[in-house]
């Protein structure tokens, strides 16, 4: 066997999930780099005994308000921009970031606060809806991989395939044996998408039922808020226990090496967008895009007047 057939043949024999880390380069698993060590990432390791009734939604290190986090927060919504500039002239690697809670969870503020800045030519976002005809005549996760990114790309799914175990679930959309399947199919699924050069990062934005309350109550009285309040909203949250459950299981059974969750502490809405938005920057920076090189002779290159 020739050195080059010996070293192909090494890589085949790796479990795959090595081969997608090494691909994918997500911020928890660069060696020896630790871009900002101190703060806490909310990530889910796999593996890990992880209990949602026990992470609490109103953490915030030792920020008290929304000016201690303005400056870190410029720091971090800087480092993407730049970051994405990169990802998108390198156009080889894209990108995937999933946002889920209950209503008011805060997946709209998010995206508005993090990504302020971003060049919305590299940057798409795709909300999802319940399904319409065409989608529920396909498997589930068919309108979702027609969304996901090109290279170059970020995308940003507001909801995703993972409602596929959630409402579904919760509200028996499906029989059991249906949904208790997609747990595996969705791993397996976003093993693929790793394989060609897509980054995924998933974020829970974690809330109290007391701040959803407060939430609902301001989108009730707040002439601004209305159009967003629905009474479907209500019965939603009767359903908050069962909804605790669904998340919980699949935070537990889909946190990846590859896809890792994040349980995000999301009552104070300034501190939400800091953690997202950093681990959000140490991805992109342990992705490590380039520039592509100019082509050759440029110094010769004279702009005719
Ligand atoms: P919103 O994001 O508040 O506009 O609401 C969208 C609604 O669509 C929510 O009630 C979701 O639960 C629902 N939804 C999203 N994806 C699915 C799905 N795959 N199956 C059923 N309902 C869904
Ligand atoms: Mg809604």
């Amino acid at each position: 066997m020739s050195k080059k057939d010996k070293k192909a043949a090494a890589a085949h024999e790796k479990p795959a999930d090595a081969v997608a880390v090494e691909l994918t380069h997500p911020e928890r698993v660069v060696k020896d780099y630790a871009p900002t060590p101190d703060y806490p990432h909310y990530r889910v390791e796999p593996g890990e005994k992880f209990d949602l009734s026990e992470r609490d939604p109103d953490a915030s290190e030792h920020f008290q308000s929304k000016e201690d986090v303005k400056e870190e927060l410029k720091h971090q919504r800087d480092r993407i921009t730049d970051l994405q500039a990169r990802l998108y002239g390198e156009q080889k690697r894209s990108l995937l970031i999933v946002l889920q809670a209950t209503d008011t969870g805060g997946k709209d503020g998010t995206i508005k606060g993090v990504f302020k800045g971003v060049n919305p030519q590299g940057c798409r976002v795709q909300a999802f809806k319940q399904p319409g005809d065409e989608e529920s005549n396909h498997d589930f996760l068919w309108r979702y991989h027609q969304h996901t990114p090109p290279r170059g790309m970020i995308t940003i799914f507001n909801r995703s395939h993972y409602e596929d175990v959630l409402v579904v679930r919760v509200k028996s959309l499906q029989p059991e044996e249906v949904w208790r399947e997609r747990y595996r199919i969705i791993n397996e699924w976003e093993h693929s998408l790793c394989l060609s050069n897509t980054t995924i990062l998933k974020f829970f934005l974690h809330i109290s039922k007391d701040e959803q309350k407060r939430r609902l109550e301001s989108r009730l009285s707040d002439p601004r808020k209305q159009w967003k309040f629905s009474p479907n909203d209500l019965k939603e949250r009767e359903l908050w226990d069962e909804y605790q459950v669904a998340f919980q299981d699949a935070i537990t059974k889909c946190s990846t090496p590859y896809a890792p969750w994040y349980v995000v502490p999301s009552n104070k809405k300034w501190y939400r967008n800091v953690v997202i938005a950093r681990a959000i920057a140490d991805t992109l920076e342990a992705m490590d895009p380039q520039f592509p090189p100019p082509e050759k002779g440029l110094h010769k290159v004279r702009i005719p007047d």
